[in-house]
């Protein structure tokens, strides 16, 4: 395949939001394609050279790509760097630049293979001299390509290729050429995703076998698995009637998700809930857990927290934070700040997977195959079967230093769905009975200048909540309180890789900011109350026609979500059922408040 035809189709794609649309022209784009170039688009299209999960980084600064644009445009460094201001993005530049230079498409070319080839090669250029070797390599890619090509291949390199392809669209598309659109096909295909969380190796079955290949795709060690979700209820009442009476009830520890994979040779590696690898950051978990866990190779996972080893107690989660990016001083951090596991499921054991299996099994299992250790650790369970059982087993998950508690079903059909996010797990948090003092992620996507103090530097975030059904951001909040000086000193750097000259096109609000930024960072906050909103676009016409949902005194709680993608933040739909629960509890007390309708 001509690489020009794909960045005709990333144009056709940016040029469009309607979802069905852009499903119909991957679906033009995938059919005729075979392994391995059809894999390979599939990570192209996402801004990828691997699955997320393998961490494959280009590794390209700013400063890189435009040496290599002013190199293969023969304009002055300066020059691109002046128009780039302009335009707001280095790959618009670079485009317009070749328009000007009337360049035409080469006798020779460029193919996706040959562009995919080159870009590995950006990839695993490391050290000394591999500067030079990475401009070399795109200058050349760049000399030879199209004006569209061109504007694509930079965006592509500079990781802001954002052309709208997201999972669910793509999983779409392949429903569409694999399994003539069908329901079912679609739920299989779904599934072989969650279970591999590469697309391209689902992609690769589907040509090879159609539907029916999926099922060779099955658990493997070092390849993780695309975590089970929690759902919120608003009271121990609905979280014991959604279990049907029973439940096997959790502490809720805070910290951070780990999937650990522990082979036969009893290497391990660790992922983080968003399937990136984080063994780095905790090798006394590494070392631990091939002593503690038994069945090997085996899958399991389990919330790690920071822990006070002479006293047993759990520390505040913002403790495990403090040992991100500290690869220098690990040896130190891990003295200060020791961390445990608390392990709460297995997915697979002895090589054998074991994720379908009903939760009182695995957790059979999970105690048969564990030997904890000080690090080791198995989470705390009990069986429920009314809410006042429940509250006491909350009461007691909060003294231990649990945030909550996790209800699970323990009813037949129980087993582990991953990447779902459903009520066969409930999270249920101490403060919901409190009104609105459960916290939301919120995706910055705009930022205002500061004034007084704050002038010349950014003073408060417009933040959104995700819409996984439009694929769409929608602003629900201005935060500017909670920021201590250092924290807001920080912000730009954070923000930077995100900022945008226009309003993001996935971003919904009728908030003006000073900057917009495109979603990326999820900061955690918390405030007195959602009410109906004018404004803010959050979960429009949900509660009522026309009007979304705004928070009441918003305050960042000086958490960044590091560990969630913008996709991962609190969802729309969250946002409204929050409302609701706080509009119960309010009715609760008097009726006449009710301010819903519909
Ligand atoms: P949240 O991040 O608020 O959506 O809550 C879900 C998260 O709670 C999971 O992804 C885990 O990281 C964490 N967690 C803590 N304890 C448990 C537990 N016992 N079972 C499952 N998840 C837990």
């Amino acid at each position: 395949m001509r690489f020009g035809e794909l960045a005709d189709a990333y144009a056709r794609l940016e040029s469009t939001k309607k979802r069905l649309e852009m499903r119909a022209i991957l679906v033009e784009l995938l059919r005729p394609l075979r392994p391995p170039e059809l894999s390979r688009v599939l990570y192209l299209s996402q801004g990828m050279l691997r699955p997320e999960y393998e961490g494959v980084e280009l590794g390209v600064a700013d400063s890189l790509a435009r040496k290599a644009v002013a190199l293969a445009t023969h304009t002055k460094d300066t020059e691109v760097a002046r128009q780039t201001k302009s335009t707001g993005d280095l790959g618009t530049t670079v485009g317009q630049l070749l328009e000007e230079q009337h360049r035409l498409e080469s006798d020779e070319p460029l193919t996706v293979a040959h562009v995919y080839g080159e870009l590995e090669r950006i990839a695993v250029a490391k050290g000394e001299g591999s500067q030079d070797v990475k401009v070399q390599v795109l200058t050349t890619l760049l000399g030879r390509a199209t004006p569209v090509e061109a504007k694509f291949l930079v965006r592509f390199v500079l990781g802001t290729l954002r052309v709208g392809v997201r999972e669910l669209t793509i999983l779409d598309a392949l429903t569409e050429v694999y399994a003539e659109g069908s329901k079912a096909g679609r739920t299989r295909i779904e599934a072989a995703f969650n279970l591999s969380s590469d697309l391209g190796l689902v992609a690769a079955a589907l040509v090879e076998g159609g539907v029916e290949a999926l099922e060779k795709i099955g658990l493997e060690v070092g390849r993780p698995i695309r975590p089970m979700l929690a759902e919120r209820e608003p009271s121990l009442e609905a979280v014991l009637e959604r279990m049907h009476g029973k439940a096997a009830v959790e502490y809720k520890y805070d910290g951070l998700r780990v999937q650990a994979h522990i082979a036969r040779d009893r290497s391990v590696r660790l992922f983080s809930r968003r399937l990136e690898e984080t063994s780095a950051q905790f090798p006394e978990l590494v070392a631990d857990l091939p002593h503690a866990v038994r069945s090997l190779p085996a899958i399991v996972e389990g919330e790690v927290v920071p822990i006070d080893l002479e006293t047993d107690e759990i520390q505040p989660f913002q403790e495990v934070s403090r040992r991100r990016g500290r690869k220098h001083d690990l040896q130190k951090a891990q003295e200060e700040i020791p961390v445990c596991v608390f392990l709460f499921d297995v997915l697979l054991a002895g090589g054998e997977p074991v994720y379908e299996k009903d939760l009182a099994e695995r957790r059979a299992l999970l105690e048969s195959i564990l030997r904890p250790t000080e690090r080791v650790r198995l989470a705390t369970q009990r069986t429920v079967t009314t809410a006042e059982e429940a509250l006491a087993f909350l009461d007691e998950a909060v003294a231990a230093g649990g945030e909550g508690l996790m209800a699970k079903s323990v009813a037949p059909g129980s087993g582990y769905r991953a990447g779902a996010r459903g009520y066969w797990w409930i999270k249920y948090k101490r403060d919901y009975t409190v009104g609105l003092t459960d916290s939301i992620d919120g995706v910055v996507v705009g930022a205002f200048q500061g004034r007084g103090r704050r002038a010349g530097k950014f003073g408060a975030f417009l933040l959104a909540v995700y819409d996984p059904k439009r694929d769409r951001f929608e602003s629900f909040c201005k935060v500017g309180s909670g920021f201590d000086d250092a924290a807001l000193a920080e912000m730009p750097k954070r923000l930077h890789p995100f900022l945008t000259a226009e309003k993001p096109p996935e971003v919904d609000t009728s908030a003006a900011p000073d900057q917009w930024l495109r979603p990326g960072l999820v900061l955690e906050v918390r405030g007195a109350e959602l009410t109906l909103s004018p404004v803010h676009p959050a979960g429009l016409g949900a509660v009522r026609a026309g009007v979304g949902l705004a928070l009441r005194f918003p305050r960042f709680t000086g958490r960044i979500r590091e560990e969630k993608g913008p996709t991962d933040a609190t969802t729309s739909l969250e946002l409204v059922h929050m409302y609701r629960s706080q509009v119960r509890q309010a009715s609760e007390e008097k009726p006449e408040t009710v301010g819903e309708s519909g």
